[in-house]
């Protein structure tokens, strides 16, 4: 196996046709700061651009792939300058909803549509909890592979917000289970993930590394451009359903709740409804 590490993120070749991404920030349940948003960015682009890789898991380092996005990351200054952009959007130092807006359609939408959208086979592989901003990341992959302790959350209406940037929850959970855990904020099991169809198959978590492993040799042994085809059709089929301009219309209704929390609160989030953890430090993003 050869290596190749970036600052939070490491980049593995456990066999020359699959790429293996593994967030490492485990002291911070691997929450995603902006150096981990560009880490994987360029990791992403790295497998897409090796004509060996065939297939690319998403891992987390152990115990759990993702607490979210990381609201004490102090970088924000760095967007735009020694990070990012991939977009177009700018204007990341404007005041106002209009800076906001514009950092957010980088770091979360635009980068999140370009890792949905590249054209090999990308399996997430969860263990322990997946929350928020967590969710997003597994979402942009083509399958989810979890351990039997998975945990699911997007807690963000507790903070105020119509959920997480990337908003597919009802074509993940189905438009009843969508509504359902967004207004109670509760998390649901890898079991029940894989009822909603969100989740392709639970394996116990001492056996998840080795059954991805399984499923990503298989899928290595298709012809790569079958499989890019492929990919290409089951996401323009969606498309056509219309999720992407689903996505872009509650961008905006996300950004209004910031907007409302800023006049009401004077942060982005709604701070009486915080979890403990982050009660009384304002959001970057
Ligand atoms: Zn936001």
């Amino acid at each position: 196996m050869t290596a190749h590490d970036y600052e939070t993120v490491r980049y593995e070749l456990p066999e020359p046709a699959i790429a293996r991404i593994v967030m490492n920030r485990p002291e911070a349940r691997n929450a995603q700061n902006l150096q981990m948003t560009y880490d994987l960015n360029a990791a992403f682009d790295r497998a897409a651009q090796d004509d060996a890789v065939k297939v690319i898991i998403l891992a987390g380092a152990d115990p759990h792939f993702s607490s979210g996005h990381d609201l004490r990351d102090g970088s924000r200054d760095r967007l735009g300058k020694d990070l990012g952009p991939v977009g177009t959007w700018g204007g990341f130092g404007l005041d106002g909803a209009e800076g906001r807006f514009g950092r957010e359609q980088e770091i979360y939408l635009q980068i999140t549509r370009r890792w949905r959208n590249l054209p090999k086979p990308t399996i997430a592989q969860v263990q322990g909890k997946c929350i928020a901003g967590g969710l997003m990341l597994a979402w942009a992959c083509d399958l989810i592979v979890a351990s039997d302790d998975a945990q699911f959350c997007d807690p963000v209406v507790t903070m105020g917000v119509c959920g997480v940037e990337w908003f597919v929850h009802p074509w993940e959970l189905g438009p009843r289970k969508a509504k359902e855990l967004l207004f109670t904020a509760d998390t649901w099991s890898a079991q029940e993930a894989q009822s909603f169809g969100m989740v392709n198959r639970v394996y116990p978590r001492a056996a998840l590394a080795d059954e991805v492993m399984r499923i990503a040799r298989r899928i290595a042994t298709m012809s790569s451009f079958a499989l890019k085809m492929t990919k290409e059709a089951v996401n323009r089929s969606v498309d056509i359903m219309g999720q992407q301009q689903a996505i872009d219309q509650t961008f905006g209704l996300h950004h209004l709740c910031h907007a409302h929390n800023v006049l009401k609160f004077g942060t982005v989030i709604d701070p009486t409804g915080m979890p403990g953890a982050v009660a009384g430090k304002p959001a970057k993003a």
